[in-house]
């Protein structure tokens, strides 16, 4: 029986195109979620078998712990959003905000900014601080098949998002389909990417999100919105970790 096979950024360039057939990233970013949202998230994961890649956004006492045990991989979240619409609270400049989060977490070599930013220059940053691995192209939604990675004129490998779950429940009904079968494929490299608020929440859509963003850090108000029972992104990493372990849907 042919099985999947988790893997991780730092480990894409010593497989073959065989062994990367049917092999899964699972990549959370996370998007500043406070540290109880965040211990759901990894719990949930750790019990369902995941291993995934962390992209980091800020520091907490949670965060401080997991990046000293080390025992996920993982990769730089900075967001440069806020210097496009003129706010410079993250940082003066691109290095700046990218130096503040380095800093906090020195080491990391795989890169993915919020919101996907990205640019020649930025490139050109990333390289030179020694970032190694971009992963800020999506795929999702196009209905077509990209390589499984590239190595752009910098050197750097750049590996595109297959699935998102933002772009799931974004998308209009019937363009996009959230059943694992259709999310996970064996011919190629799968790169998901999960946000913790939406598997707290099991978001089914963008009016449940938007009427439960006031309360992100208020446990009981949050808990009271989540869509348990229903078809939502909890839902679906359960069943992505089920097809992990070869359990048939
Ligand atoms: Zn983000």
């Amino acid at each position: 029986m042919i099985k999947f096979n988790q893997t991780c950024f730092s480990d894409l360039s010593n497989l073959s195109d065989d062994e990367l057939a049917g092999s899964v990233i699972i990549g959370f970013d996370i998007d500043w979620a406070s540290d109880f949202i965040l211990e759901d998230t990894l719990q949930l994961a750790s019990e369902l078998g995941v291993r995934p890649t962390l992209f980091l956004t800020h520091n907490s006492a949670l965060i401080r712990n997991l990046f000293s045990e080390g025992q996920y991989e993982f990769g730089l979240h900075p967001n440069f959003e806020r210097l496009l619409n003129g706010d410079s609270g993250n940082g003066l400049d691109a290095p700046d905000v990218l130096q503040r989060l380095m800093h906090e977490f020195p080491g990391v070599d795989v890169v993915r900014s919020h919101s996907l930013t990205t640019s020649s220059r930025l490139k050109a940053l990333f390289k030179s601080n020694k970032f190694s691995i971009e992963s800020s192209f999506i795929t999702h939604g196009t209905n077509n098949i990209f390589p499984n990675f590239w190595y752009e004129s910098s050197g750097m490998l750049h590996v595109p998002i297959t699935w998102e779950d933002d772009v799931w429940f974004t998308l209009e009904e019937g363009e996009t389909n959230g059943n694992a079968s259709k999310i996970l494929r064996f011919d190629k490299l799968n790169v998901l990417t999960f946000h913790p608020i939406h598997l707290y929440l099991n978001t089914t859509d963008v009016a449940h999100y938007n009427a439960s963003r006031e309360f992100i850090n208020n446990p009981d108000e949050l808990s009271k919105r989540r869509k348990n029972g229903e078809f939502g992104v909890r839902t679906i990493f359960s069943n992505i970790a089920n097809k992990l372990r070869g359990e048939r849907l």
